[in-house]
């Protein structure tokens, strides 16, 4: 079959939710790239969704797979003991906060959240939820009560659980609000005011500790630390998201550490498990006191995935991935920061790490969303062999494989900064 045969089938066989950014088939890929079927080579900028943080097809976690596949795939962790999770949990509690060493294991972003929601009502015995607008907790019923980033993701899907949203501090837009103070007043305030009817019956704020979906939006230091800190006055859970922010992407093993702030509970997958489907939801042994049965699954603890998913942990290790991912992710904002002050079209650079937004906008002047402009240049990228993803309304993000090198950074930029300059001139 040829690519339009295959895209074709596709279309046939397949749910017409999904939504494809890139026109090609994926046949192969290693390290930094990726192969189509008609052998074209693609620089991935994007790592599968930041789930490739070790890169593509790493040989460490693949070794690490194999020795696995000859022991056994399935060992039935709910029913039976098995070393493997085991091994991997002292692996993960290495690089957390002391206080968070109890752990259930999920397949997905979205199952990890649907653990975190469930044990702080378990704990806490209270019935509502709080999550930021914007925000991507999930696509499942549970999540979904969370998930803020676009009206057709809730669309249709409703009833949700008791829940409440405010603003995230989106810096870059928050000015031209009425009555502005600083975007962190303003947010932390809206936040008590939301807050305030049902704060005694709140047990958890899910917070993304960058947005990621919503835009790759940075908050100020003081706003996290505030959060916690009326959270805390309050009784009331903070769980991080950390799905997409996590395992040294922003340089550090949670991105919520760059803010100094101890969550009470953390979600984990994407890049956890190197490529297979893998996740994990970290709290404490004082809030994870649910009873036997209370929550359980079929493939929690997959042996491939926990094995994949120490490979995963100590291969960043080893590589200092924490450490390329703050200097290849400083060289690229520099350069997209000179980009900026050639072209009108770029309205903000912003991240952390590996962990970078590209605000597109038809002028820096009227900050109007530059949808169309940022069609055109994932398109162009894509075209010339550079894979990029929307997020937001009109962000680039750039999350590619933390073992990315200066050269091939530099090289993706090349294309990106042709892709935007096609679209300035026409
Ligand atoms: N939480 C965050 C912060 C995410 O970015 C995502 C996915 O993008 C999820 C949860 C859901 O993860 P999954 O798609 O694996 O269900």
């Amino acid at each position: 079959m040829n690519q339009n045969e295959i895209i074709n089938l596709d279309h046939k066989l397949t749910s017409p939710s999904y939504s494809r950014d890139h026109n090609f088939v994926y046949k192969k890929a290693k390290g930094s790239y990726i192969y189509d079927t008609k052998n074209k080579k693609y620089l991935d900028f994007a790592a599968g969704i930041a789930v490739m943080n070790v890169g593509h097809t790493n040989p460490y976690v693949v070794q690490a797979i194999k020795k696995q596949l000859q022991l056994g795939l399935h060992a039935g962790f709910p029913d039976f003991y098995a070393t493997t999770p085991l091994e991997f949990l002292k692996k993960l509690y290495q690089f957390l906060p002391k206080e968070l060493n109890k752990s259930f294991f999920t397949n997905s972003g979205t199952e990890s959240v649907e653990a975190a929601l469930k044990v702080a009502k378990w704990h806490t015995k209270k019935k509502w939820l709080f999550s930021f607008k914007g925000g991507f907790h999930g696509r499942t019923l549970g999540s979904l009560t969370l998930t803020n980033s676009k009206p057709v993701q809730r669309e249709r899907f409703e009833p949700f659980y008791p829940a409440k949203h405010s603003p995230y501090p989106y810096e870059y837009r928050w000015n031209n609000q009425k009555n502005y103070k600083s975007v962190t007043e303003d947010c932390l305030d809206q936040f008590e005011k939301t807050i305030k009817p049902i704060k005694n019956d709140l047990a958890a704020v899910f917070m993304e500790p960058i947005q990621g979906e919503g835009g790759y939006i940075v908050p100020p230091k003081e706003f996290v630390k505030g959060i916690k800190k009326i959270c805390t006055e309050n009784n009331i859970l903070l769980c991080s998201d950390e799905v997409q922010s996590g395992i040294f992407r922003t340089g550090k093993f949670l991105a919520i550490e760059n803010y100094n702030v101890k969550p009470d509970i953390i979600t984990l997958a994407k890049a956890i498990g190197g490529g297979i489907p893998f996740g994990v939801m970290v709290t404490s042994s004082k809030i994870m006191d649910w009873v036997q049965s209370a929550h359980s699954n079929t493939f929690g603890g997959n042996l491939i995935a926990c094995a994949a998913g120490k490979a995963v942990l100590e291969y960043c290790e080893k590589k200092k991935l924490d450490q390329n991912a703050i200097k290849v992710g400083n060289y690229i904002k520099n350069r997209l920061n000179e980009m900026k002050d050639k072209y009108e079209i770029i309205g903000d650079v912003r991240g952390i790490g590996l962990m970078i937004g590209l605000e597109i906008v038809k002028n820096q002047k009227t900050k109007e969303f530059g949808v169309k402009e940022r069609e055109k240049i994932i398109k162009s990228g894509s075209n010339q062999g550079l894979i990029l993803l929307p997020c937001g309304t009109s962000v680039i993000r750039i999350s590619p494989p933390l073992t990315l090198t200066l050269q091939e950074a530099e090289k993706g930029l090349n294309i990106l900064e042709t892709s935007i300059k096609s679209v300035v001139i026409h």
